[in-house]
């Protein structure tokens, strides 16, 4: 008890030592406020310093993306003199009325406080105005920091870039400690990671004459303030990976998105869309005429495809009707439907592709890609229960990644169809392009890959993410990051049925372009029919079958037939990462990763995969022989 009351006594005190400090700390800082209001008779004054914000590193421990410096010009109107503003103008190279107008809006804003007018100087005009700073009162260079992006792979969508809060912004932010010239997370994980990267804010209390004209620190620094950095973050994203995937999605010169997951995890291994662009034209200072050029690009770069494009996913969807068929007993995998090339309902006439298939049971539909066997297989299975299976896999929801923007695509019910066309005025007809995963059926990218994620590890559905865990900065400990994840309930045998009708399409059936020497992958191409143009190239696949360490989903637009666009992208992707081949040459060096990883932490130990670099196959040997279509 004398323990327990010893205790509580204790943390009473130190909570009162804690409040009176930071009364204390108030009432010194407003002093100082009001000192530097009153700068008219010379005065200190109150310098705000930016945080660094946290770096990314890879899941192998390899920095991707850290900090430079960069320099800025601030002024305090209030201090500055009208002649100085010619020669600040001379020195920066930028029209008179140009500056003129940034310190009106300084003004506007603070006069007192330190604004930023010039973002991002180069080192000559620095060292111009540093000469020169005796007679420009009221003018500070600040060294602030800027992203520093890495040279192996663009990022663009997964990174995302910073804003400068604006004028309209500050009423909402300016609680949450942001200030005129603070630039915050604007897209990717930039903004969703925004407030653990951002860090805190330091102060540097500086002397200055009654002019205004800087005379060295106040109080030899004693009450300044450091910045904190923000906190690292810890990615699940392979580099190598993720820059190769962007190589192979930018060579096929269309746009297009790649997704490729950790199906014991739900780490992403890669995510990137095409077209992307250079996030340094957003960095620092914005490169006005660029950053016009993307925002009106009729290629509509800002989009990321991976997680906002949403196309209905074609035959890579006739393996969840399979599942949904085999678990509801409306069909076994021995069971055997006759294809003559067509399928006759309603009074109209729904061709199969590449002629009669003749008698097929379910691995062999899978595997040829057979349309009059899903067509028939969705009536028997019916709307509700397809339904029943597709949302329970997360189709028609947002997959919860963390990125922003995310779709939720399309997963039609009979309520949507009654909502959309009526209670009782619609028929059967539009089960049978469900059937095929045509109609109003639509998935992202990212639904896609986590379907292939999800099939490869016999039923667990993760949420997929990009982050594993964050350094903190104060602490120095890494945080793990949880996320969700849940097992459905379908049986080993149908994933075992769909598996093998994978493993077919790829062997001989429409995606042996995803071959891979050594390797088992199991795959399905399909294609998104455009009424705007030419149909879309979707590729799902994962590898090894029977201890799969990848999971992809391959989108090109406008690239007609999966097999022969997408799938092949998948197999290099595959070759990459299972066998090892070509680490190194995007970049990519081990001995470096490995040293970092025991520089970074031990506690990292999640999502790490024992990668074997020994296996080393030639792939050049795989056969590329003409598809059968799909
Ligand atoms: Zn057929």
């Amino acid at each position: 008890m004398d323990k327990l009351q010893r205790g509580v006594k204790g943390v009473s005190i130190a909570i009162i030592a804690l409040f009176m400090f930071i009364y204390g700390r108030l009432a010194w800082l407003q002093l100082v406020e009001q000192e530097s209001l009153g700068s008219k008779s010379g005065s200190v004054r109150r310098i705000w310093m930016q945080a660094p914000r946290g770096n990314f590193f890879d899941r192998n421990g390899q920095l991707i993306l850290e900090n430079r410096a960069l320099y800025t010009v601030k002024v305090i109107p209030s201090e500055m003199h009208e002649s100085s503003v010619n020669l600040l103008a001379y020195l920066l190279e930028m029209p008179v009325d140009e500056l003129k107008q940034s310190i009106d809006e300084a003004r506007n804003f603070s006069p007192f406080a330190a604004s930023t007018v010039y973002r991002d100087l180069d080192e000559v005009s620095m060292a111009r105005i540093s000469e020169n700073l005796w007679q420009l009162p009221g003018v500070t260079i600040e060294v602030e920091n800027k992203r520093k992006y890495n040279n192996l792979f663009t990022g663009t969508h997964l990174f995302g870039y910073l804003r400068g809060v604006t004028t309209g912004q500050l009423d909402t932010l300016a609680e949450r400690g942001y200030g005129r010239d603070d630039k915050i997370g604007s897209t990717g994980l930039e903004r969703i990671y925004e407030d653990r990267l951002r860090g805190e804010k330091g102060a540097r209390f500086e002397l200055v004459n009654p002019l205004g004209v800087l005379k060295g620190e106040y109080d030899k620094g004693k009450h300044d303030i450091a910045s904190v950095k923000g906190d690292d973050m810890y990615l699940t994203v392979d580099a190598g990976l993720q820059s190769l995937a962007e190589k192979l999605l930018r060579q096929t010169g269309k746009s297009g998105a790649v997704v490729a997951i950790d199906p014991a995890t739900g780490g992403i291994l890669a995510i990137c869309s095409e077209p992307d662009f250079d996030l340094d034209i957003l960095n620092g200072s914005t490169r006005k005429q660029e950053w016009a050029d993307i925002a009106l690009s009729p290629r509509k770069p800002l989009f990321n495809r991976a997680i906002q494009a949403a196309y209905p996913p074609g035959s890579t969807y006739k393996l969840l009707l399979s599942i949904a068929a085999l678990e509801e007993g409306a069909i076994t995998p021995e069971q055997t439907i006759y294809c003559p090339g067509y399928f006759e309902f309603g009074g109209r006439k729904f061709k199969c592709h590449g002629g009669a298939h003749g008698t097929v049971n379910m691995t062999k539909a899978i595997t040829v890609s057979c349309n009059v066997y899903f067509y028939k297989l969705m009536l028997q299975v019916g709307l509700e229960k397809w339904h029943d299976y597709g949302e329970m896999f997360g189709f028609g929801d947002r997959e919860g990644i963390d990125l922003p923007g995310e779709k939720r695509g399309v997963l039609p019910s009979t309520a949507y169809y009654d909502r959309r066309l009526g209670a009782g005025r619609w028929t059967k007809g539009y089960l049978v392009s469900l059937g095929i995963g045509q109609g109003e059926l639509n998935t992202t990218p990212l639904q896609l890959a986590n379907f292939a994620a999800t099939i490869a590890n016999n039923g667990t559905w993760h949420q997929p993410h990009l982050v594993s865990g964050y350094r903190d900065t104060r602490s120095g400990t890494y945080v793990p990051l949880n996320y969700e994840e849940r097992k459905l309930s379908v049986s080993q045998r149908s994933f075992d049925v769909v598996k093998a009708g994978m493993q077919g399409v790829v062997l001989q059936g429409t995606g042996t372009l995803a071959r891979v020497a050594g390797v088992t992958v199991a795959g399905k191409t399909g294609t998104a029919q455009n009424p705007h143009g030419q149909d879309h190239a979707w590729f799902i696949c994962f590898a090894p079958i029977e201890n799969p360490k990848i999971a992809i989903a391959v989108l090109v637009e406008n690239a007609g037939f999966g097999g022969s666009v997408s799938a092949p992208i998948a197999r290099e992707l595959i070759n990459y990462y299972v066998n090892g081949k070509s680490r190194g040459e995007n970049g990519y060096s081990d001995t470096k990763a490995v040293s970092t990883i025991k520089a970074v932490s031990d506690s990292l130990s999640s999502e790490r995969p024992a990668k074997s670099h020994a296996t080393v196959v030639d792939s050049s040997r795989v056969t590329t022989e003409e598809d059968p279509g799909d």
